[in-house]
């Protein structure tokens, strides 16, 4: 098979599993993480039926927007922000970024909401919340996420329209459902006490979680190795 063979067939198998495994499969989206591959496979994921691209790094996703913009699917690409986002990289990405999953400090937030004002638009993100407390995440604690809500909510070009999330890499099954529902719990609390039901939105599961994110209500998977490889 040729390497856009391949990548086809994985998202379909993907696909298979969203009807098999999440109760709303209508409202899943999937985001290929393209951080690992090159031109050639994001063209494969494109052509498969999947036109949202998720980076980390963002000298890559402008590289990567670059390329894109002198072809003739430019219109048709959702560019999402995954990976941790420094302040003073905001203004390199706030003019075309669908989605911003890691906001994770209010810094950061503010930085957003004022790059996007200054272009007269508002920026969609989703707060990162590292639910396990496991140290070596990034992304708010629960905590530390109830000390500046307040503060968050008050910034006027920001669309908060979710919740993302990291389980740490285990076998423990139960644990990480632990992690997924507790995720779901914090999204609906928030929406009831801040957001009036806006939050829709749950990014979570990866390549060797996301059977079990979708069972517990992801609406974004996040999905790179079982794509590419
Ligand atoms: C790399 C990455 C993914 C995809 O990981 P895979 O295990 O390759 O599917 C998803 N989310 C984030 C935040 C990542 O950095």
């Amino acid at each position: 098979m040729s390497k856009k063979d391949i990548i086809r067939k994985n998202i379909e198998e993907i696909k298979e599993d969203i009807e098999k495994y999440s109760p709303q499969p209508e409202k899943v989206k999937l985001v290929a993480v393209t951080k690992y591959v090159g031109i050639e496979e994001m063209e494969g994921a494109f052509e498969a039926g999947n036109p949202i691209f998720g980076e980390n790094r963002v000298q890559v996703i402008r590289e990567k927007k670059e390329h894109f913009d002198s072809t003739p699917i430019k219109d048709d690409i959702q560019w999402h922000f995954i990976g941790n986002l420094q302040k003073n990289k905001v203004k390199y990405i706030i003019d075309y970024i669908d989605l911003v999953h890691s906001v994770n400090k209010l810094s950061l937030a503010k930085e957003l909401d004022k790059r996007a004002a200054q272009l007269g638009r508002t920026v969609e993100v989703l707060l990162e919340v590292n639910v396990s407390g496991e140290e070596s995440k990034e992304g708010y604690t629960v905590e530390s996420l109830y000390k500046e809500i307040e503060e968050l909510v008050k910034l006027k070009n920001i669309r908060y329209r979710g919740l993302m999330t990291m389980a740490p890499y285990s076998e423990d099954e139960k644990m990480i459902r632990g992690v997924f529902t507790g995720l779901r719990e914090l999204k609906k609390e928030l929406n009831e006490r801040y957001f009036e039901g806006h939050m829709t939105e749950l990014s979570m599961g990866m390549t060797n979680d996301y059977k079990i994110a979708l069972e517990e209500g992801a609406t974004i998977i996040r999905i790179g190795s079982k794509i590419f490889s």
